[in-house]
């Protein structure tokens, strides 16, 4: 997810140029496994100071389901808008100061500008803290175990202490 900007940095501001993502095998996080190419698309445009990003990625995770522990592939679409700073003049060469401001990210020396860290920044942030296989999982049985997914158990259904009170009352 690298582009070299140095044509859009040279252009006038406002000029804004458009790209596709295909990424074949790309990690993004050691904490989340990616399982299909990540695909998506970006907007760059030249701004006064900086390369002001917009895009959207479609990443699939390789997930574990909350309720039933089940390994699956979870689809996320990830937006994001991020601004990118140059470190070098674009005509002179001369580096320039750095950025006083937190949450942008820069453009090298040879003005490649990567996508990579801002997207994970962003996909951590779209991540569920629930993650379901499917709305309607039924789990597990809390006794035996048992993935209810594939049918019941043979465990007794857990009874409410409340309704046993009110049993002995009717009796
Ligand atoms: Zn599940
Ligand atoms: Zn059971």
């Amino acid at each position: 997810m690298i582009f070299n900007v140095a044509q859009l940095l040279k252009a006038p501001v406002g000029t804004s140029s458009e790209a596709d993502i295909h990424e074949e095998h790309i990690q993004l996080d050691d904490d989340f496994r990616v399982i299909r190419p990540l695909i998506g698309h970006v907007r760059m445009r030249r701004t006064n100071q900086c390369i002001l990003v917009d895009g959207w990625i479609d990443v699939t995770l390789e997930s574990i389901c909350t309720r039933c522990l089940k390994q699956f592939e979870q689809p996320l679409r990830v937006s994001f808008e991020e601004r990118f700073y140059p470190s070098v003049d674009v005509v002179t060469g001369v580096p320039l100061p750095p950025v006083d401001e937190e949450e942008v990210f820069p453009i090298d020396e040879h003005h490649q500008l990567d996508l990579t860290e801002a997207v994970r920044q962003h996909m951590l942030l779209h991540i569920p803290m629930v993650t379901l296989c499917d709305e309607n999982c039924a789990g597990l049985c809390a006794q035996c175990g048992h993935d209810l997914n594939q049918g019941p158990c043979n465990c007794e259904p857990a009874v409410d202490e409340r309704l046993n009170v009110l049993k002995t009352l009717l009796q």
